[in-house]
């Protein structure tokens, strides 16, 4: 058996290298290392695959989450809703703007941020909403959307975790998890499901005006070289990465599908343990599977952890500690909020290996260790 990786990039880069290695001699031989032909055409495939009217790529998804608060103007102060349980980036860039973080609920089910915890947030200060599409599932964004048009609330989708995601809603449309949102941002991080080989990021939006700016911020505030119309930074997606994901993109839907093979494998081992919560798929939305993670009650986790390790079978806690609870916030009051379902939650995940590469004997091998812990 392979040895098991949380995420396996040599193999999935092995299985296209021939093609990643030739696209990388023509950039090398083409010498266009910043934007070109490359950057151009993966922002114009994007675009088509997601549904939306502009990508516009980025240095990574943390910049992306930057350049949208920037470009959708939010004043320091500016109340920012967010949940709470999430990867660091989404919520650190809100306190770096001087906005206010207001940290939510997410609702244990898609540990996704909670429209009632929303509803209960806002007041006269709130100007954005900043769903998560967490370890792949998506936000109830039909419920996020009506609440940011009732308020006249922007929404900033973080789609790092959840690209090639599909949500439908009520009457029966479908759309991409970011292209619902006023702007959407994602990043291309290589264990993403997307992701290239370095850093890389992207923002989408279906308004003009938006796009331009989201553009113009992300490039000095230039519209014209030299120009400088607008306060922005330099945060670009290079030809390389571009080459690359100009590879990856049409096998996104391939690699959704290898993830969510691997899900169902683990589900029907772990579905009829009473101490596992396997993930919950909300009818609304495709689930893409960042990340494998369950719930777990009455086990003893870091045992549980300790064990898989002394079997090479590698697994993380996602995340250890909201940003609620994270020093870089006592601040901004952190230590105020009562956030039971997040801690709830935060004591009883468990991420297993999820990639696109797993086989039948590596899931085999680690839903018969995981088991052996919880039932001994
Ligand atoms: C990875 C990630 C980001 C940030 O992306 P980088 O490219 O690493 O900056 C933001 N939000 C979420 C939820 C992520 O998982």
């Amino acid at each position: 058996m392979r040895p098991i990786q949380m995420v396996d990039l040599k193999q999935q880069y092995l299985a296209i290298s021939d093609k990643v290695n030739a696209a990388i001699s023509e950039v090398l031989n083409s010498s266009i290392f910043i934007g070109g032909p490359q950057v151009n055409s993966f922002s114009q495939s994007l675009a088509a695959y997601l549904g939306v009217k502009h990508v516009i790529p980025c240095a990574n998804g943390t910049d992306a989450l930057q350049i949208a608060m920037m470009a959708l103007g939010l004043q320091p102060g500016d109340e920012v809703i967010t949940p709470s349980f999430t990867f660091v980036a989404t919520t650190e860039v809100i306190a770096l703007m001087k906005l206010k973080p207001v940290f939510v609920e997410v609702d244990t089910k898609t540990f996704c941020i909670s429209p009632n915890a929303i509803r209960k947030a806002i007041n006269p200060k709130t100007k954005a909403i900043v769903p998560v599409h967490l370890y792949g599932h998506s936000a109830p964004m039909e419920e996020i959307m009506e609440i940011a048009r009732e308020h006249n609330l922007y929404v900033i989708e973080d789609n790092a975790q959840a690209i090639g995601s599909d949500y439908t809603f009520k009457n029966g449309t479908t759309k991409k998890t970011g292209s619902i949102g006023d702007i959407s941002c994602t990043s291309f991080f290589p264990s993403k499901n997307l992701g290239c080989y370095g850093d890389g990021g992207a923002m989408c939006t279906n308004d003009d005006t938006l796009a331009e700016k989201l553009k113009m911020i992300a490039n000095h505030g230039q519209k014209t070289r030299y120009y400088h119309e607008i306060v922005g930074c330099n945060s670009r997606l290079d030809a390389l990465q571009a080459a690359i994901l100009n590879i990856k993109l049409p096998l996104l839907d391939s690699y959704i599908d290898a993830r969510r093979k691997a899900a169902d494998f683990y589900d029907s081992a772990f579905a009829q343990n009473n101490k596992i919560t396997i993930p919950f798929r909300a009818a609304y939305c495709k689930h893409v599977f960042h990340q494998y993670t369950l719930i777990l009650e009455g086990v003893d986790r870091n045992g549980l952890v300790e064990y898989l390790s002394e079997n090479n079978i590698p697994s993380m806690i996602y995340y250890p500690v909201p940003a609620h609870k994270q020093q870089m916030f006592a601040e901004w009051g952190g230590a105020d909020y009562h956030l039971e379902k997040t801690d709830w939650l935060t004591h009883r995940v468990v991420s297993l290996p999820m990639h696109t590469e797993l086989d039948e004997d590596q899931l085999n091998f680690i839903s018969k260790n995981v088991l052996e812990f919880i039932n001994k």
